[in-house]
């Protein structure tokens, strides 16, 4: 039997699949949860990264996290979206991806978030890898191989 080809998948690292920070929409820690909200529904994102002022990431934020902050006993207390800042509401506790990370590990990753962020070694904000470029990338290596993938199975 052919041997599965090592097709560029197992040299594919986070930074060839990565989205880069220029085109990734960010909030800061800083801005008000209003702000943050008006980002989510603009870009239609359900999260987005949080960087802090020196552009280091410190988490992501959520349009599901932004409504439970609000949500009083018996309404949505909207004035609060001016009054709470990005910091109290960020989500820190995420795993992160760096640049050379195998594939293997960003597939890992992405089993449990749609996007996992990219940081260099002192926190600095290098991007995103989605679970699409991820999932994209596997469906062209089984597309490719599909041949001997349908070998495996036969055998069996
Ligand atoms: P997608 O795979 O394109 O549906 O993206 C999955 C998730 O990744 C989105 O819901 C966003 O939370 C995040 N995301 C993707 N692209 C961007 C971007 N350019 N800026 C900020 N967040 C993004």
């Amino acid at each position: 039997m052919e041997e599965i080809k090592e097709l560029p998948l197992l040299d594919i690292t986070a930074e060839s699949l990565m989205i880069s920070s220029e085109k990734v929409a960010h909030v800061q820690m800083n801005n008000p949860l209003e702000h943050a909200l008006l980002i989510l529904i603009k870009s239609g994102y359900s999260a987005v990264p949080v960087l802090d002022t020196s552009y280091k990431f410190k988490g992501i934020i959520g349009k599901n996290s932004i409504l439970n902050e609000i949500l009083g006993i018996e309404r949505i207390e909207i004035e609060r979206l001016n009054q709470i800042r990005v910091d109290d509401v960020v989500n820190q506790s995420i795993p992160c991806l760096n640049k050379s990370d195998s594939f293997l590990t960003c597939l890992k990753s992405v089993i449990d978030y749609p996007f996992v962020c990219v940081v260099d070694k002192d926190d600095f904000f290098d991007g995103i890898v989605t679970r699409r470029a991820v999932l994209k990338q596997l469906t062209k290596y089984i597309h490719v191989n599909k041949s001997l993938f349908n070998e495996i199975i036969d055998d069996k």
